[in-house]
């Protein structure tokens, strides 16, 4: 804990360094407790790299002899791109078909959030994201398709507004059967149960 601390005091008088150099004054009274803030919230939003898949799941992975396919659907993803350190965010999608082991439903969820909260681009995160997951449950296949918005595209370059950025990483049998891909493409529509 009082290593996070002196962390915290370091980002902050570099945010304080920060404004300064932006041309504000980090003594007018609105600002006084922004350096602070901007090191709580960065250190937030970066908080994966503190975090390992391992601790995430915490056991939480189950004998099953289902080989069905398993969705969860709709995950929120926040991140920051490593180009900007600006967000970009949107939905994930992850199906596995399980071999005889399945993780706990919010730890697919927390798996998308260890990779999210750090500096990431979306192929990158999408691709952790289907690897920590397969080698998690040893699954036969695992297909993640991630949907984001990112801001360093609508603030600012070429400021395009309603951009999506679609990308997919299909593994083992998402990849050798175009059945199973269909499949998981199929439920994951949004018109598909709801
Ligand atoms: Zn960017």
């Amino acid at each position: 804990m009082k290593r996070q601390t002196q962390r915290e005091a370091r980002i902050a008088g570099l945010v304080r360094q920060l404004l300064a150099e932006l041309g504000e004054d980090p003594a007018r009274e609105g600002l006084l407790a922004t350096p602070q803030r901007v090191a709580k919230s960065l250190l937030f939003l970066t908080g994966g790299y503190q975090r390992t898949v391992a601790k995430v799941l915490n056991g939480a992975v189950f004998q099953s002899q289902s080989n069905n396919m398993i969705i969860v659907r709709d995950i929120e993803v926040y991140s920051l791109c490593e180009h900007h350190m600006l967000p970009f965010y949107g939905r994930c999608h992850v199906g596995y078909v399980a071999r005889d082991k399945v993780l706990g439903v919010s730890k697919i969820a927390r798996i998308v959030d260890c990779f999210a909260r750090r500096l990431q681009i979306q192929e990158r995160l999408t691709e952790e994201v289907a690897e920590a997951v397969r080698e998690a449950s040893d699954a036969e296949g695992v297909g993640v398709v991630m949907e984001c918005r990112h801001l360093c595209m609508m603030m600012r370059g070429v400021e395009k507004q309603n951009s999506v950025m679609t990308t997919s990483t299909v593994l083992g049998s998402f990849r050798k059967s175009g059945d199973t891909r269909g499949e998981f493409l199929a439920l994951i529509r949004p018109h598909a149960g709801g």
